[in-house]
């Protein structure tokens, strides 16, 4: 029996994605590098593969990344699905780990996977020995130390692919880790192009080169343009560099107020003893919690929600699908009124820098956190 799909609070929190701002948001990005690799990485970073990936098509992308092989995967069919005219247009590259087990699945579906040690290597080349062509991307640690072949290793790493058959290497790529320090940058570039260097003094062929994500490219803009830019924050409208930039606002999170109380000073609220009362306050509930992605750490840091465009303060603890603000100055509150968690109401915007600021974490964390039970929204 197949499972139906559980949407619980489904009329009570909405996650709307503006399809404007992401074009508006690409058409930043390709002024600085006209050739973008889309990165929907752990779900589009959580709004959701089906929603973005259309959007990103029909405005003319045609390569992405993603961390898994089942999202590579989910990209295949929806294009083989909605797109049959770009069936064979497309590529998906997988930038994570593959296990062996589908590593047939992945290059039988056109899919381009990333190399990045020589025990990996092997392993691949032995599981896929019997296949025609295998795509595959080498990635160069620069600095990172996370995944990747260190420069020292490229000697060795091109004698063993050169006597491999059936391998394409589709792109030769690096990830920068620190573009706030401009000379652990340019020492990762320069490592970068030496690694270049040996594959075309060793006449080793490959496809193209790419090291810009959305931060080396918007602080940098066009200096270190290659071939392509792999991108994704700056499509979701975070901001690269921590700081407002020119892009534009992808996301709203919004919910309402169920529940209106007069508290007096002394009284207090949510769990435990922070939320006492200074003074006497109307107070507001709304239906959003840590479960669905409101992270716990942001109550006590004055982050406040939107109320009839007016900042209404969270109050107390955030409870588990459930906080509670300070509605007191807000004139016509009422049982139904928008509460608005991530965007614009009114006036006022609360952003995803913001929220992250509360947080004391990063936008992307915030965005990928938001619970998959959350309807999105194209709007
Ligand atoms: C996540 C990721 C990107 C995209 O980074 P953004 O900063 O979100 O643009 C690019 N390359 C790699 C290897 C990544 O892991």
């Amino acid at each position: 029996m197949q499972q139906k799909k559980e949407k619980w609070y489904e009329m009570l929190i909405k996650l709307e994605i503006d399809t404007e701002n992401i074009k508006r948001n690409l058409e930043k990005i390709k002024e600085i590098n006209q050739n973008v690799i889309c990165v929907l990485k752990d779900d589009a970073y959580g709004l959701g593969i089906e929603s973005i990936l259309p959007v990103l098509i029909n405005e003319g992308c045609s390569y992405f990344a993603t961390a898994y092989i089942g999202e590579a995967l989910k990209i295949k069919n929806i294009v083989k699905r909605d797109f049959p005219d770009k069936v064979g247009k497309i590529s998906v590259m997988v930038l994570n780990y593959i296990e062996e087990n589908e590593l047939k699945k992945a290059v039988k579906n056109g899919i381009e996977i990333t190399i990045f040690n020589f025990e990996q290597l092997e392993k691949y080349v032995r599981v896929l020995k019997n296949e025609e062509r295998i795509k595959v991307h080498i990635k160069f640690n620069t600095g990172m130390n996370r995944l990747g072949f260190d420069e020292k290793e490229t000697e060795k790493l091109i004698e063993k692919i050169k006597v491999i058959p059936n391998i394409d290497i589709m792109s030769i790529y690096s990830h920068i880790s620190d573009v706030g320090n401009e000379k652990e940058t340019e020492k990762q570039i320069a490592r970068y192009e030496r690694i270049v260097s040996i594959f075309d003094k060793n006449e080793v062929k490959y496809g193209v080169k790419h090291i810009q994500a959305s931060p080396l490219l918007f602080k940098y803009k066009g200096k270190y343009n290659y071939d392509f830019a792999r991108v994704g924050m700056a499509i979701y409208g975070m901001e690269p560099l921590s700081e407002k930039t020119e892009l534009y606002p992808v996301v709203k999170l919004s919910s309402k107020i169920i529940n209106i109380r007069k508290l007096s000073k002394g009284e207090k609220v949510s769990y435990g003893s922070h939320g006492i009362l200074k003074e006497n306050k109307t107070v507001g509930v709304i239906p959003v919690g840590y479960a669905h992605g409101l992270q716990k750490q942001t109550e006590n840091s004055g982050a406040y929600v939107l109320v009839n465009g007016k900042k209404a303060k969270i109050l107390g603890e955030v409870c588990m699908d459930m906080i509670i603000v300070d509605v007191t100055e807000i004139p016509e509150v009422k049982i139904g009124s928008e509460a608005v968690i991530t965007g614009k109401q009114g006036n006022e915007e609360i952003t995803l820098l913001q929220m992250a600021e509360w947080a004391g974490t990063i936008q992307d964390d915030i965005l990928t956190k938001w619970n998959k039970g959350i309807k999105r929204i194209l709007v």
